[in-house]
């Protein structure tokens, strides 16, 4: 009786009622906008060594109880608010993640309040049109035929793998979706990339059966580009040598120094040996939009599929990336399976994106995104992006003009330079070994600082600081101030470090 009671009368524990939800979440909002107005005003990262992070997150062990929503968020904004670090304050340049837009959280919340799940049309007809929709203008944004498939993904390295996985299934000569890489008789595929790419190449290789083996590095000039004399060279040498190439992968912006590929030059080698071209473009893709970008990023129209993330240049929290793919069909020839227990709408007009990927259900990744799109427009994506590379131009200028900085890189956002003593002379192997010591230790003590925050880029062996710049919250101000904070502890470090050293 009483059992029956309670399933009538049921009352679960996680459920929040309507009034308590909107307290809750006004509250919340309240503090979250406190939080943004703040940003600029705290430390880019906290200094806790691990053991007080460990402690701060406390209890070992899972609450046998439950507890008062409203003390448990306020406890989880504290945590994030002071032990995080903060990729939206205005002097974050490190690695390459974007400044999140606030529109974006909000966009978050709409999604998960909702829910739907983006496997199948089905399940999610709206979102799935907005998601086919933020797709279309991505391509758009970036100049690549819009009538492209393609659909979100977590970030760069799946959206990267997804054309990878696309190209395996288009061009080896066998069926390698039902034979696997062990087929009798299939010989070694063979994938092209620059010693710049990024390590989701060997991921892919190593997982997809292929193993890291079958990365062939062709080399690049000066200016950190692959060489396309000497791709069509190493094809040629495989296809003698009884091996089976399939796939060139071009990058539009290194990680390093934000180098482009010569695309269009890359996309005629595939056009001439029938390979796929695959762009990574999970950084410089969206450079495409602006006046000032370097013209091969043209050539994206040129390649079968483009791994692009919105959560870098687009300024979306993570996790967002977005793979486009030219053929319509290459996406479900790949990853189609169709189960007799999905009953979906058989419709030519919708979409069940589970069958272009390799994720089942799936969030609404797009909702943030597409919303981002709106509240900028082009005009206004084109205007932060062309800002974002201004101000790396000009970080480079500063540095090239300062007497105690070397000046090495700039390309799209990202500007490479580093701190030389002006009495030093550079060029001898100690002198370099010492160059790269001190500038190890200013990079330490940059972040330490908390007052702005970069990371670094390793070129011929020299140890240089990098400032990626894909935050619309940065002004001439903020990097005025870092090159004065470089220099100032490059003379203080190089002080107290070169009378051992030299
Ligand atoms: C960031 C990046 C990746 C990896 O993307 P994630 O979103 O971190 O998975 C791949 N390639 C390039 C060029 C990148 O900049």
């Amino acid at each position: 009786m009483n059992e029956e009671k309670e399933l009538r009368e049921r009352s679960a524990p996680i459920e929040l009622t309507p009034d308590a939800f909107r307290a809750l979440g006004h509250r919340l909002v309240d503090e979250i906008a406190d939080f943004l107005a703040s940003l600029a005003d705290r430390p880019v990262t906290p200094t806790d060594p691990p053991q007080a992070v460990w402690a701060a997150v406390g209890e070992r062990n899972l609450p046998e109880t439950g507890q008062p929503p409203g003390v448990l968020l306020d406890r989880a904004a504290r945590l994030l608010f002071q032990h995080s670090l903060l990729n939206g304050h205005p002097r974050f340049w490190g690695y390459i993640i974007g400044a999140p837009a606030p529109i974006g959280a909000l966009a978050d919340c709409l999604a998960a309040a909702v829910n739907p799940n983006c496997g199948g049309w089905d399940l999610a007809p709206i979102a799935s049109a907005i998601e086919a929709q933020t797709v279309r203008w991505i391509a758009q944004l970036v100049g690549y035929p819009e009538d492209t498939g393609g659909l979100l993904v977590s970030g760069g390295n799946m959206a990267n793998f997804i054309g990878f996985l696309a190209a395996r299934r288009a061009k080896a000569p066998w069926d390698v979706r039902q034979k696997g890489m062990n087929a009798p008789g299939a010989p070694p595929l063979r994938v092209y990339a620059s010693p710049e790419t990024h390590t989701w190449i060997q991921k892919a290789a190593d997982l997809f059966g292929l193993g890291t083996d079958a990365i062939r590095q062709v080399p690049t000039d000066a200016a950190h580009r692959m060489d396309p004399a000497a791709l069509n060279r190493r094809i040629q040498e495989d296809r003698k040598a009884g091996t089976c190439p399939f796939l060139v992968v071009g990058t539009a912006g290194t990680v390093s120094t934000g180098a482009v590929d010569p695309l269009p030059e890359l996309a005629a080698v595939c056009q001439e040996h029938d390979l796929w071209f695959h762009v990574d473009g999970a950084y410089g893709a969206p450079a495409a939009c602006a006046p000032e970008a370097p013209a091969d990023l043209a050539g994206l129209a040129l390649a079968d599929s483009v791994a692009i993330d919105p959560h870098k240049w687009l300024y979306v929290p993570v996790e967002a990336g977005c793979v486009l793919v030219k053929h319509p069909d290459a996406l479900r020839d790949t990853f189609s399976y169709r189960p007799p227990y999905y009953h979906l709408d058989p419709d030519e007009a919708v979409i069940h994106y589970y069958e272009h990927g390799p994720q089942n259900s799936r969030g609404f990744r797009a909702l943030k995104v597409w919303l981002a799109l709106q509240q900028a427009g082009r005009e206004g994506y084109r205007r932060m992006i062309q800002e974002d590379m201004r101000l790396a131009r000009a970080l480079y200028r500063l540095a090239d003009a300062h007497p105690e900085l070397e000046a090495c890189t700039h390309n799209l956002s990202i500007t490479t330079f580093r701190f030389v003593p002006a009495d030093l002379e550079v060029g001898t192997p100690r002198v370099e070994a010492y160059l790269n010591t001190l500038n190890e230790a200013i990079l330490d003590r940059v972040k330490r600082s908390g007052a702005a925050y970069i990371s670094n880029a390793v070129l011929a062996k020299r140890f240089v600081l990098r400032a990626c710049v894909v935050n619309f919250r940065t002004t001439l101000g903020d990097l005025e101030a870092l090159v004065a904070l470089v220099v100032r502890l490059g003379r203080e470090l190089d002080a107290a470090l070169r009378p051992a050293a030299l």
